[in-house]
């Protein structure tokens, strides 16, 4: 049911940075790359615009090799491992990928070596014989990566020998003072060795040439390049002394391989031609995205990416192109959303100190919109943003008063009030006809912010119309109007209906899990993927249209137990276990019981209010087990219990004890002693 609205449809390559494939991307990583270019794609794809979005996992990086050699294993297999953890944790995000590959492929190693020669061919590549650094130790060369030591332009010590993290310059290994081993941390030595390389300088009046004339890049973006650009680039090595990665395909380059970021970047190209070869089987697609020089390329990269995809990358595109006929050309950089950084409770993300939060834990302590509506609220656009968790229980509380109130109580005012039927609508007064003015702008709004990659100022225009929902509710007061006229009651919620649908489209790009429970709510039968982002002028909800009964959107949260519960989980991945002691152990009461009787508790879908018989005593249990078991099926059963737990109220209920349970995710099994023992056995 996708409409399309009065523009032409345009094709945009959509791509976010590729994520090493040995780490699991934490929440930075993800709103500077993925996140926000999964919105963005969804967003055109609602708009009706022609998407291919494509990522994948840079699997030749120097890390896994360094940890295969450890482990004893391929390469290739960890690689594979990974990425396939890293593919799942994705699609756990709802990243709404049509192609999320690996460079480790075939179709990427064989596109990477014939680009080379074709960029041979046309003569931008050098061949060099000269110094490298070379570790005794390893017995290894240190290309990029594999050193480390201080910045010569800004004197900051954690620098690499590709780049500055600092002040972002480009390096090459040689240039570091107090050059480092980023293996064994030895100081390395010089040895000759032969490399090829990629001939920057003839390319940097073009490159300077087309940086000045894009005038959709950002301004910080460009400046960086220009900056870097009137430094003078340097002739890039393209190979290196490792065996993990693609061969180099010059000539005597045996054992050589291609540096990694030069061909991760052409994984964008790839990654396409991937999926019109081997996922729609059009193999056409492929040069219909990338060689037409209409298609809008857009690369959501953090910020210390910006030189290699502005710079590297459109240069291996304009040494390629030389000499290609028009329709065989690779299209050029459209822009880059590049975000700065986003820290953890004011300091950086670290890994090895615990330090942040991983995508993978992430899923275990909160619904995945709130992470996404979280990320994307406080996406660090034009300056660095901290996640902070009590930023996060207020922002969710605020999506919950502001969003999720307006929207339940629009819904169950129609349901009791109307049969959950749309009303009609009567003669409007100017209150009505201001908040149907902002319904039917909202849409261009949002989508002005979005089309200028504003994702948080759009994220943050969508709460304010909810507010405004609200203002309407408050203004009309339709509780009152209701015992006067009803006819005017209803069409209050005729207009909020309109409201609710036009949000359920709004937040389809940001918090789609969302937009499809307003949707059912609504009886939409479409999912949010396949409607228009225009359809909200549409007037969907026609009046006498039937809604389902609403449920509540959101909860709030329990940051104390969320913080908790996070460290229990990076506990349990690195294997800690507290110790218990046998007098510990000794005081826990655990005895046999039956239970007797078993309800439902109202209003809590995943609670039991169980009745259970322990041999001397009767007691009352709250145990959450309704996803997992049918009354029936535990009514008689003798099970076991935790009986002098401290008591606690659950949905007003007191619950005098704990049924133990094995748990495995969704897996659930109650514990039974396998023998018939008396009631009260204690369990020791
Ligand atoms: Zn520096
Ligand atoms: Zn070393």
């Amino acid at each position: 049911m996708i409409k399309l609205g009065n523009k032409k449809r345009s094709k945009w390559i959509i791509t976010s940075a590729w994520p090493y494939v040995n780490a699991i991307p934490h929440l930075g990583n993800l709103i500077g790359s993925t996140l926000s270019a999964d919105v963005f794609a969804r967003f055109l794809r609602m708009k009706g615009e022609e998407v291919v979005f494509v990522s994948g996992s840079d699997s030749h990086g120097t890390p896994v090799s360094i940890e295969a050699k450890k482990l004893k294993v391929p390469a290739e297999e960890l690689a594979f491992k990974y990425h396939k953890i890293i593919k799942d944790l994705h699609e756990k995000w709802q990243i709404s990928f049509d192609n999320y590959t690996i460079t480790h492929n075939p179709i990427h190693i064989e596109f990477v070596q014939k680009m080379y020669l074709d960029i041979q061919k046309n003569g931008y590549i050098i061949e060099k014989e000269n110094e490298s650094l070379y570790c005794e130790t390893d017995d290894l060369f240190l290309p990029d990566r594999f050193v480390e030591g201080t910045c010569p332009h800004c004197n900051f010590e954690d620098a690499r020998g590709d780049q500055c993290d600092y002040c972002q310059k480009l390096l090459t290994p040689l240039e570091l003072i107090k050059p480092k081993c980023a293996v064994c941390g030895n100081t390395p030595t010089v040895k000759k060795t032969k490399h090829w390389y990629l001939d920057l300088p003839r390319l940097q009046n073009r490159l300077r040439d087309l940086i000045e004339k894009n005038e959709i890049i950002p301004v910080n973006a460009r400046q960086m390049c220009l900056n870097s650009i009137d430094e003078g680039l340097p002739e890039r090595a393209i190979t290196r002394d490792l065996e993990w990665g693609i061969p180099a395909p010059f000539k005597n380059a045996e054992g050589k391989t291609i540096y990694v970021w030069f061909e991760a970047v052409l994984g964008y190209i790839t990654a396409v031609k991937e999926w019109a070869e081997k996922i729609i089987n059009e193999p056409d697609k492929f040069e219909y995205f990338w060689n037409d020089s209409n298609t809008k390329t857009v690369y959501f990269i953090g910020k210390d990416n910006i030189i290699f995809h502005l710079i590297v990358f459109p240069a291996l595109i304009l040494a390629y192109n030389d000499n290609k006929k028009e329709g065989k050309k690779l299209v050029l950089p459209y822009n880059v959303s590049s975000t700065e950084w986003l820290m953890y409770e004011n300091t950086k993300f670290s890994k090895s100190r615990g330090i942040g939060i991983w995508i993978d834990d992430a899923l275990k302590l909160a619904p995945l919109d709130y992470w996404r509506f979280n990320l994307i609220y406080n996406r660090p656009e034009k300056s660095d943003a901290s996640f902070l968790w009590s930023e996060f229980e207020n922002n969710i509380k605020m999506l919950n008063d502001v969003i999720g109130n307006f929207i339940h109580r629009s819904l169950t005012f129609i349901n009791k009030q109307f049969n959950s039927t749309i009303p009609k609508r009567i003669e409007l007064d100017n209150i009505d006809k201001d908040f149907i003015l902002k319904i039917e702008e909202i849409s261009g709004k949002i989508g002005g912010l979005l089309e200028n990659f504003e994702l948080r100022k759009a994220l943050r225009e969508i709460v304010n119309f909810g507010r405004e929902g609200n203002i309407f509710l408050n203004d009309k007061a339709p509780w009152h109007l209701i015992k006067k006229n009803k006819n005017a009651a209803g069409q209050v919620f005729n207009l909020c209906a309109q409201a609710v649908y036009a949000l359920a489209i709004l937040l389809g790009p940001f918090i789609p899990e969302t937009s499809n429970k307003i949707l059912n709510f609504l009886n939409v039968n479409e999912p949010i993927e396949e409607l228009s982002w225009y359809s909200i002028k549409d007037n969907v909800l026609k009046e006498g249209h039937k809604l389902k009964i609403p449920e509540p959107l959101f909860q709030k949260l329990d940051i104390t137990e969320l913080i908790s519960k996070l460290e229990t989980v990076k506990k349990t991945e690195k294997g800690e276990k507290e110790l218990v002691s046998y007098e510990e152990f000794k005081k826990l009461d655990i005895r046999v019981a039956l239970i007797e009787n078993i309800e439902k508790v109202p209003k809590a879908d995943k609670l039991y209010k169980l009745s259970i018989d322990l041999g001397n005593e009767k007691r009352t249990l709250v145990a959450g087990l309704a996803e997992y078991y049918k009354p029936d099926d535990l009514k008689g059963k003798k099970i076991i219990v935790l009986t002098n737990l401290e008591p606690r109220k659950l949905k007003g209920i007191l619950s005098e004890g704990m049924l133990l349970a094995a748990v495995d995710g969704d897996n659930v099994s109650i514990l039974v002693p396998d023998k018939d023992l008396p009631l009260g056995a204690r369990i020791e």
